[in-house]
């Protein structure tokens, strides 16, 4: 089954009724979701809900994608890290707006096969790398932008400590049982700006590369 342009078009009418943004409408226009779940999930591709993937994960809501990329607030020379690269669905999408985009998943089955859609898609300037995202990427920091996908009871020190000065980090806090809240997170002189975004779940930041994938 493939996605036909009338389902993109539903799709992105969809996305647009709950507010997104033209420009990140755009980004996600170039961005197939069906490519990024397997099956018959690829049935629910366009619909605005999480739908699983390997390894006991999920891929976002389309809208909580839409909201965080446009809170991310990302422009053409910034470089991104985004912890929880997942399906690979949102680095393709900030791909789209983003300098370049470092990804870290913790499952290596997971990047693996996010990096062969990244690849399919040809998008050029987004690196994928399995690693414990907690502790960020300390050879390519200061980043502009940090996203998680994934949710921690508080900022990570690490991640903070990698944004640059005037950047952005958007990111689920909370319990991972719990409602979560989406925060924004603006490093600047004076300190850290916090803005609640929404009320989300998302699944819980989870310290060390997975060690039981069967790859
Ligand atoms: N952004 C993804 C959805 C991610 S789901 C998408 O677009 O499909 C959250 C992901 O975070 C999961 O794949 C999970 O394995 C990963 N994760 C959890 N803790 C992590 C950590 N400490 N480091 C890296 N990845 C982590």
């Amino acid at each position: 089954m493939t996605l036909s342009p009338e389902d993109t078009m539903q799709f992105l009418l969809m996305l647009r009724n709950k507010g997104v943004a033209d420009h990140v409408l755009q980004a996600m226009e170039k961005v197939p979701r069906d490519m990024f779940v397997e099956g018959h999930f690829k049935a629910h591709a366009m619909d605005d809900m999480a739908l699983p993937i390997d390894a006991g994960q999920t891929i976002s809501q389309p809208s909580i994608v839409a909201k965080m990329t446009e809170a991310l607030d990302v422009g053409p020379r910034d470089k991104v890290l985004e912890i929880g690269t997942g399906s690979g669905y949102q680095a393709a999408i900030l791909s789209q707006l983003a300098r370049r985009v470092y990804s870290l998943e913790r499952h290596r089955q997971l990047s693996i096969k996010a990096r062969k859609r990244i690849e399919a898609l040809k998008l050029r300037n987004v690196v994928i790398t399995t690693a414990d995202g907690s502790y960020g990427m300390p050879d390519q920091a200061p980043f502009d932008r940090i996203i998680l996908t994934a949710a921690a009871e508080d900022p990570p020190a690490n991640l903070l400590e990698q944004l640059r000065m005037g950047g952005i980090m958007v990111l689920p806090v909370g319990q991972s049982d719990a409602v979560q809240s989406l925060i924004k997170v603006e490093k600047t002189p004076d300190g850290l700006n916090y803005t609640e975004l929404a009320e989300v779940r998302f699944v819980p930041l989870v310290a060390g590369v997975a060690k039981t994938d069967g790859v």
